[in-house]
């Protein structure tokens, strides 16, 4: 029988495709949705009217569910005792609301930063660290959860489009010291207004087509002028952005946690490697890309060696067959101009990281591409993923 969920903030670029992930899931059945006091009171389908990212539609059954206000535990109470969190909100309060969340017994599974340094909260890839949900009774233990509530986090949405590889050839026995990364990432990354800021990009472009071509769509243009004006939109056009306020931290950082070690009911952070990260917006709609230098600690496997370790890695989503977990968690391209977000964002469900470009590096040992995609591995799809391993492995 399904488990019921329900998504806060369901109406949101992530909340979406939560939504959309969890249609016909073969776990979890979704039957509570929350967002702000702006869209409670709405049925789903009102609240997102005019702001639907996604080119499937809102299934049936999710449509006339009515949005609660996500802050506003007791709605959720006896309709569901799972919810995924994809709230943006000031980090105190979101933490706040969390553990309130906990407290009261819901598992809490959230794809926001709020708990990411918890030191109780396991931070999961679960290709990597399957094994840090052990902590999740040390925690229920330490926050006086109640009821078997808990709290696990994904991390950063740009993490994913390289650590799993990094993590492949550590556990074949190529310890790593050195990590540089510069990511190249999407405009959906930065939620609505990211997606809006794009969206405009794209309509200037057309429209400019269309007067080179001589053939004005009076439609297309009245639909242009009639689209509302989102305040503060990122300057995405013909540009990129160098700075996406503390993403190179948690790049450097989360890390890690993920890498670290389950020891005596502690998180162990890896401190063998150092990381620098440079993080960049770039005017793509869904995909991260991540140019990646390593340098291994001692002994070094040769290039073919690397792509054969990455196209035969499996690790425990596969074994147990989870529902999201991608066939083949690493693809490698070997053409010279893969991975790109536009032909490989979606590999395996948008589940896979794509990866291409490996060489021989002058400065650091070796280096590559790699690309996952940012709303689905790197948020929805990975968030989804936690969940159904911590029901495989019985903690709800
Ligand atoms: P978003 O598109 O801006 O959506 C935000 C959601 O939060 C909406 O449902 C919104 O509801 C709700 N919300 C805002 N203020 C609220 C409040 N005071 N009380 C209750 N609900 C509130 O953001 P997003 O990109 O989906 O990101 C959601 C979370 O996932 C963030 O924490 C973000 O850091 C994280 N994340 C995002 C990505 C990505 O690729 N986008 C990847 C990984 C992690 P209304 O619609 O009613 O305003």
């Amino acid at each position: 029988m399904a488990i019921n969920v329900g998504v806060l903030g369901a109406t949101g670029a992530v909340g979406q495709r939560i939504v959309s992930c969890l249609d016909n899931h073969p776990f979890f059945e979704l039957v509570y949705v929350a967002a702000s006091q702006n869209s409670a009171g709405k049925t789903y389908e009102e609240a997102v009217r005019g702001r639907w990212l996604l080119d499937q539609e809102i299934s049936y059954n999710t449509r006339n569910l009515i949005v609660y206000d996500a802050n506003k535990i007791c709605h959720a109470r006896g309709n569901c005792g799972v919810v995924f969190s994809c709230l943006e909100m000031k980090p105190d309060k979101l933490r706040e609301l969390e553990e309130s969340y906990a407290r009261a017994g819901f598992a809490v599974f959230s794809n926001a930063s709020a708990h990411r340094w918890t030191k109780d909260v396991p931070m999961l890839i679960p290709e990597i660290n399957s094994s840090h949900l052990k902590i999740i009774s040390y925690q229920q233990k330490n926050h006086e959860f109640q009821n078997g509530g808990f709290i696990v986090v994904k991390p950063n949405c740009s993490v994913q489009s390289y650590l799993t590889p990094i993590h492949a050839l550590i556990s074949a026995g190529y310890p790593v010291s050195a990590i540089d990364v510069v990511t190249l990432q999407a405009c959906s990354g930065a939620g609505e207004r990211g997606i809006r800021s794009l969206e405009k990009l794209m309509q200037g472009l057309k429209l400019v087509e269309m007067i080179r071509n001589g053939n004005l769509d009076p439609v297309f243009v009245d639909h242009v002028r009639n689209s509302p004006d989102y305040d503060n939109l990122l300057d995405i056009t013909n540009n990129v952005l160098p700075n996406i306020v503390g993403e190179e931290e948690k790049t450097e950082r989360e890390p890690l946690k993920i890498l670290g070690k389950l020891e005596n009911n502690e998180i162990i952070y890896n401190s063998d490697i150092r990381i620098s990260a440079q993080c960049n917006r770039v005017p793509v709609m869904d995909g991260h890309l991540a140019c990646v230098k390593l340098k291994f600690s001692d002994k070094k496997p040769t290039l073919e060696e690397i792509i054969s370790i990455w196209r035969g890695f499996r690790a425990v989503p596969q074994e147990y067959e989870l529902p999201s977990s991608p066939l083949q968690p690493i693809i490698y391209l070997d053409e010279e101009d893969r991975p790109q977000p536009k032909l490989d964002k979606d590999s395996d469900n948008g589940m896979a990281v794509t990866l291409g470009r490996l060489q021989e590096c002058p400065v650091f040992d070796i280096k590559f591409v790699g690309l996952s995609h940012n709303t689905i591995r790197g948020a929805a799809g990975g968030n989804v993923l936690n969940a159904e391993l911590a029901l495989k492995l019985g903690y709800f």
